[in-house]
């Protein structure tokens, strides 16, 4: 399995890209606007085709690349059909195959960060791409965008702590400089849903957080509702 994570520093987003090299297919998880450049040049030196732009749900905090790496590659764009997007090629679903080569991801419904968050499982369940549900000793924030900290618990039990102990779990961001964690790491040591806590626990934590609106919120909602389509274009 060929994977490569990708930063944007400005944001602390994780973009990924995985690939059956065999085959020169690839997709990309949650691509940034201003890095299609970097990603499009990557996929070019590698020779691979760009099947599909994925993400994991519709980004409060910076404006994907789907719709630039489609005008540039001719990548589908695939997101949850819940999410309010409109322009997308693919809407995805809980139990979709998403294949690339003789490689596929499945997709699984984990809302609670926002309604139509999804996290992407690859074919041996050996690493999973969660998104802004399950971030390394933490998780995504749950006060907008049909966020909601009982759906959010109730995805990561039975979505993301089913799979295998040593499932490698790859977040939607980090912004301590830590990559990558694993099932049984954050079962145990999750502050927010590790150990014992309990779905009340749980949503007391959440409720109590307080946080400010993501800086860019106000353009990149919309901007990610147009799969990343400059306004100006029209329509
Ligand atoms: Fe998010």
């Amino acid at each position: 399995m060929f994977l490569r994570q990708l930063f944007d520093l400005q944001t602390g987003t994780y973009t990924y890209l995985l690939a059956d090299m065999d085959a020169g297919e690839a997709v990309l998880i949650d691509p940034v606007y201003e890095q299609a450049r970097r990603d499009a040049a990557l996929l070019s030196e590698l020779g691979l085709k760009l099947l599909y732009t994925l993400e994991t749900h519709v980004h409060a905090d910076h404006i994907t690349s789907a719709w630039l790496l489609h005008k540039s590659t001719g990548s589908k764009i695939a997101l949850s059909g819940d999410g309010g997007a409109e322009g997308l090629h693919r809407p995805l679903a809980h139990g979709d195959k998403i294949e690339f080569g003789k490689r596929f991801l499945m997709v699984r419904a984990t809302p609670g960060h926002t309604k139509g968050c999804l996290t992407f499982v690859l074919d041996t369940e050996e690493m999973a791409f969660t998104g802004d549900c399950l971030l390394i000793r933490g998780c995504g924030r749950t006060d907008f965008q049909g966020g909601d900290a009982a759906e959010m618990y109730h995805s990561i039990q039975t979505q993301i702590f089913t799979l295998p102990e040593n499932c490698l779990l790859y977040p939607g961001h980090d912004y301590k400089g830590l990559t990558a964690t694993c099932v049984a790491e954050e079962k145990a040591f999750n502050p927010r849903l590790g150990g014992a806590n309990t779905q009340a626990e749980f949503i007391a934590i959440m409720n109590g957080l307080n946080l400010a609106p993501p800086a860019r919120i106000d353009v990149a909602v919309p901007g990610n509702l147009r799969c990343g389509k400059p306004e100006k274009l029209g329509q």
